[in-house]
Parts: structure tokens; C-alpha cells; sequence
């Protein structure tokens, strides 16, 4: 166990900066679970579809962003027109997929259509949610209070309102590889504290959940990257590095279990890492101190249909002056 001194009062078992070993943690809740519920979808008070213009444009904000499109597109030009040929080959290959998507089409009218089926699941989500909850709707166009701040993985298959039936307003979400909590850090991981000071500060979540799953992908990818020196992606190596330790601590303490062994024990013990992160922010930090805000863990297994949930056990004490 470690102690350290962080601002105004001292944090025993976890020291998030400097860890040699994660912080306790105790299942609370096992449940198996079964459900259903599609998850919620955008809220537009327009019909999207009924738009004669293209839906989707690319979005500006600001001279920056404008001209980093132009460039783009600039770019793009430029290549093409010094590439007569990979004009010629692009467009011979454009009229082969047309065609091919014609054939298919016409041959099967099943064929998975992308815009129909958003247009489909919308109307879907319209009919049968929105305009059947005129209440919680309107409430939710005067604003958001959600008692959760979840984070989840990327993979499709783990979507948090579906697997825990959230509806819309009851959770703040942020989705990545691997549903990982980097330590603070202003400049390389603004992305997440932003979404972490909103939800802790303005939202006043009563609690972070962070959620792993079975055979994650961004897991299996921590537990194998050789992290030598060399790399072959561009993000992912070095993202899921985010939970680093969780690697370590899993080979030690079981050198001998077979992969797939190995990636269950990290996908848990990650989450142990992430909350552990959690802590160096310090508005959360806060919020435990003042008891308005809980973190927890979570595991949600889709090969066994259950769901575990745990807590953090910390202790905080009053900082010592030597
Ligand atoms: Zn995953």
C-alpha cells in the first residue's frame, strides 16, 4: 500500500501517479442481464429526410477549421491531377462498384442499404420513442441532468444504454478503444477531460462508471503489442498503453495462464487502472472528498450474458505537514 499526498488530503491504497500496486477492489453486484432496448438516437425536431438538399455536408467552425478542409480537398485535387491515371483507374473503379451495387441490389432487395437503414431507424426511433414520450422529451429540450458519467468501449456490441437500458438524459457517455481513463493531462488528453469536467462540474454526475467488456479487441491489442521501440498503428499502440500497468500486473501474476486467461484478467484489471486515473483529476478528486460523487467498476461479459459492478475502496485522510 502506498500513500500520497495530493493537495489538501492524503489518498492511502491508490497513488495513481506513482502505483505499485492497484487499488482493492470488491464485486458488489453479479447480475445476468437480458435486454433488449434499442439505445437512443440523435433527437432532431426536424425531419432529416425530408430534406431536399444533401444531408450531410462537412461541418466548419471557424477560419481553422475551413481551411484545413480546403486544403484537403486542395490536396486531394492535387494528387489527382498529377495522377492522370489513378484518375482514369479511380473512376473505372467507381463505375465497376456502381454497377456491381446495381446488380446486387436488383438481385437481392434486401442488399444492406446504409442511408435506408438510418432513414428506417430513425422513423423507427420517432414512432415508437419520441413521439410516444412527449413528457421526458420535452423536459430533456430544457436540458440534461444524468446521474451517470459512463465510459465505455468503441465495440459495437457493448453499447451502454442498450446493455443497462439508459434512456435518453440518464447518462453522460464517452465511447474509445477500449473504454480507457487516462491520467490528467491538458494537452494530449483534452479530449476526455473535457467530457470528465463537464460531467463532474456543470452536469454534477453522481457517479463515473467505467465499463470493460469480454474479448476486447483494444485489450487483446495491450496484451500483445511487443511495445519495443517499434510500432505498427498509429493510435492504438500507444492508446491502450494508456492502461499500461494493468498489462504488467496481469503477467506477473499469471505468467502461465493462457492468453485468452490473460486478456479477461486485463480487461478487468484495466478498469481498475482507469479508475485509478480517475483520481488525478482534481474536481473528481473533489467530489469524493465532499461525497458527491462515487466511481465504480464494471464488466460486462455478452459471451455469458452477466454484468459485474464494483467499487473503489479508497480511504482519504487529512494531508500531514512534516
Ligand atoms: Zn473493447
Amino acid at each position: 500500500m502506498s500513500t500520497a499526498s495530493i493537495n489538501s488530503w492524503c489518498l492511502t491504497s491508490v497513488s495513481p501517479s506513482k502505483r505499485s500496486s492497484p487499488p482493492t477492489l470488491r464485486p458488489s453486484v453479479v447480475a445476468s442481464l437480458n435486454s433488449s432496448v434499442s439505445p437512443p438516437t440523435l433527437i432532431r425536431n426536424q425531419p432529416v429526410f425530408a430534406a431536399p438538399a444533401p444531408i450531410l455536408y462537412p461541418s466548419r467552425r471557424g477560419e481553422e477549421m475551413g481551411k484545413n478542409y480546403d486544403e484537403a480537398i486542395e490536396s486531394l485535387k492535387k494528387l489527382l491531377s498529377e495522377k492522370e491515371e489513378l484518375k482514369t483507374t479511380a473512376a473505372a473503379k467507381v463505375e465497376q462498384i456502381t454497377a456491381e451495387l446495381q446488380t446486387a441490389s436488383s438481385a437481392d432487395p434486401k442488399a444492406f442499404d446504409p442511408v435506408e437503414k438510418i432513414k428506417t431507424g430513425f422513423i423507427h426511433f420517432k414512432k415508437e420513442k419520441y413521439d410516444k414520450n412527449p413528457a421526458l422529451y420535452s423536459e430533456l429540450s430544457k436540458g440534461q441532468s444524468p446521474k451517470y458519467m459512463v465510459f465505455a468501449c468503441s465495440d459495437s456490441r457493448v453499447c451502454p444504454s442498450h446493455v443497462l437500458d439508459f434512456q435518453p438524459g440518464e447518462a453522460f457517455v464517452v465511447r474509445n478503444v477500449a473504454n480507457m481513463v487516462p491520467p490528467f493531462d491538458k494537452t494530449k488528453y483534452s479530449g476526455v477531460g473535457a467530457a470528465v469536467e463537464y460531467a463532474v462540474l456543470h452536469l454534477k454526475v453522481e457517479y463515473i462508471v467505467v465499463i470493460g467488456h469480454s474479448a476486447c479487441g483494444g485489450i487483446k491489442g495491450l496484451m500483445s503489442f511487443p511495445y519495443d521501440g517499434t510500432t505498427s498503428t498509429d493510435f492504438i499502440e500507444d492508446w491502450v498503453k494508456v492502461c499500461y500497468p494493468a498489462r504488467t500486473k496481469i503477467l506477473a501474476a499469471h505468467a502461465n495462464s493462457p492468453f485468452p486467461d490473460l486478456c479477461t484478467e486485463c480487461e478487468k484489471e484495466a478498469v481498475n487502472v482507469s479508475l485509478g486515473h480517475l483520481l488525478t483529476y482534481p474536481f473528481v478528486r473533489d467530489g469524493l472528498v465532499n461525497k458527491t460523487l462515487g466511481l465504480k467498476g464494471g464488466y460486462y461479459d455478452f459471451v455469458k450474458g452477466s454484468f459485474e459492478l464494483w467499487g473503489l475502496e479508497y480511504s482519504l485522510s487529512p494531508s500531514l505537514s512534516v
